[in-house]
């Protein structure tokens, strides 16, 4: 018996960091219909993962480059989601993944008056993030700025 297969509806989405289009599938879902009306990140999978190493290698700690990527898709940034996903994953490669399963697919995680909808509703700011760099380019520009005046 031929049974019709009914095809997960998948449009084209374009990956504003490597220029191409590519079939929905391969983006992260976004909530926030009014920023991204197209329901999907405006970076792909593959994009986001190499932020995350970007970051990784800039800074030296997953918190904070997971606190990057969460600014640049407009994702919020939950401690615990954070924590959890560290607990279950140490593969870099499947970071994103876990979190964003964590933070959008699982009720559990979520306390009843929870929105996590935009970066904005980070329950972390920036100056709680081990491994943020401004603040060791803000003492090295003071310290260079007092050698000058000295
Ligand atoms: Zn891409």
């Amino acid at each position: 018996m031929a049974v019709k297969t009914k095809a997960k509806s998948s449009v084209m989405c374009m990956c504003i960091k490597d220029g191409r289009e590519y079939p929905s599938d391969r983006f992260y879902e976004h909530k926030n219909l009014e920023i991204f009306p197209k329901g999907y990140v405006p970076y792909c999978k593959d994009c986001c993962n190499d932020m995350l190493q970007y970051y990784l290698k800039k800074t030296g700690t997953i918190e904070a480059s997971m606190w990057y990527v969460c600014a640049l898709l407009d994702i919020p940034f939950i401690k615990r989601v954070f924590e959890k996903t560290q607990e279950l994953n140490r593969d870099t490669d499947k970071f994103i993944e876990t979190y964003y399963n964590l933070l959008w697919g699982s009720k559990s995680m979520k306390k009843a008056l929870d929105t996590w909808e935009s970066f904005s509703d980070s329950d972390v700011g920036f100056e709680e993030i081990s491994g943020v760099t401004k603040t060791d380019e803000g003492i090295k520009a003071q310290i260079e700025k007092l050698e000058l005046d000295w």
